[in-house]
């Protein structure tokens, strides 16, 4: 069987990078993009080289539609193809609605949304059946506060995460039959530095001692091996799902 190649926005810090180090113990060829963190993202890479792993990281803002078609030929060139999409990128920045200016709304929804409209495009064109490709598999990042909607200042990340689930769902739809998967994923409270956008991990530890049923924040592995899972052939029925992976919430 040929190896297959996955490619993950995002994947410098946190969840991307914890995704991006087991899908090379896995045996995917990995892309690792990221927007400006050179030395996170070649850190992964040698990480998943030094475990035997194949890896190489790809610079690219997925909020700029140029820079996805770039990144997805240069992902061509150097694996030659590609199998799995994790459309991991994403911001949190706390705002209320007297602060909401068109400048901060549309910085959540074109990292948050767009992007995966910018990726999935580019992915499909070289997936889809119909389009001569293999097959494969999208995965979308959502969030628990998609559903809960609760955090404060939390409005615009909640509601483009809401409207991750309508597109993962629509998507799922329109390419079902062209051999594409298409699952999103909402994380609950997983230590990553995005908890900075909300006073930083002692303040996110604080509420997930006493909102998460588990009462505890996540790990970016325990997310990690959730992607693995729906990537592998051992999710080959699951389409168009949204798998909450926040410990009860
Ligand atoms: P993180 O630790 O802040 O890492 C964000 C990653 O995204 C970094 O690799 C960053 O690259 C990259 N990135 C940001 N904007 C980008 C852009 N425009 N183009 C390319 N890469 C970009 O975040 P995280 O916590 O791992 O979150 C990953 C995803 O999970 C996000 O979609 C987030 O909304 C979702 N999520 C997280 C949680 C949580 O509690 N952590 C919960 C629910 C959902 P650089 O290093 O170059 O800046």
């Amino acid at each position: 069987m040929s190896v297959k190649t996955m490619l993950i926005t995002g994947a410098s810090r946190g969840i991307g990078a914890a995704t991006a180090l087991l899908a090379g113990k896995h045996g995917y060829q990995v892309a690792v993009n990221y927007a400006n963190n050179d030395a996170a993202a070649q850190a992964v890479v040698h990480r998943i080289k030094s475990l035997g792993g194949k890896a190489q990281a790809f610079k690219a803002d997925v909020t700029n539609n140029d820079e996805v078609i770039g990144l997805f030929k240069a992902v061509d060139a150097a694996f030659g193809g590609l199998d799995v999409l994790v459309n991991n990128a994403g911001i949190l920045e706390t705002f209320g609605i007297l602060q909401a200016t068109p400048d901060k709304i549309s910085r959540t929804f074109e990292a948050n949304l767009f992007s995966l409209y910018y990726c999935s495009r580019e992915a499909v064109k070289r997936m889809s059946t119909e389009q001569g490709g293999r097959g494969g598999v999208i995965i979308n990042m959502s969030s628990a506060a998609a559903k809960l909607c609760s955090m404060p200042g939390g409005n615009a990340y909640s509601a483009s995460k809401a409207a991750v689930d309508g597109f993962n769902l629509a998507l799922a739809n329109e390419v079902g039959a062209q051999g594409i998967r298409v699952n999103a994923i909402r994380p609950g409270l997983i230590a990553t530095d995005i908890q900075n956008g909300r006073g930083g991990l002692e303040v996110a530890a604080k509420i997930a001692s006493t909102s998460v049923p588990m009462k505890r924040m996540g790990e970016p592995s325990e997310i990690a091996e959730a992607v693995i899972w729906l990537a592998s052939e051992h999710a080959s029925y699951v389409h168009g799902a949204v798998l909450d992976v926040g410990g009860g919430r």
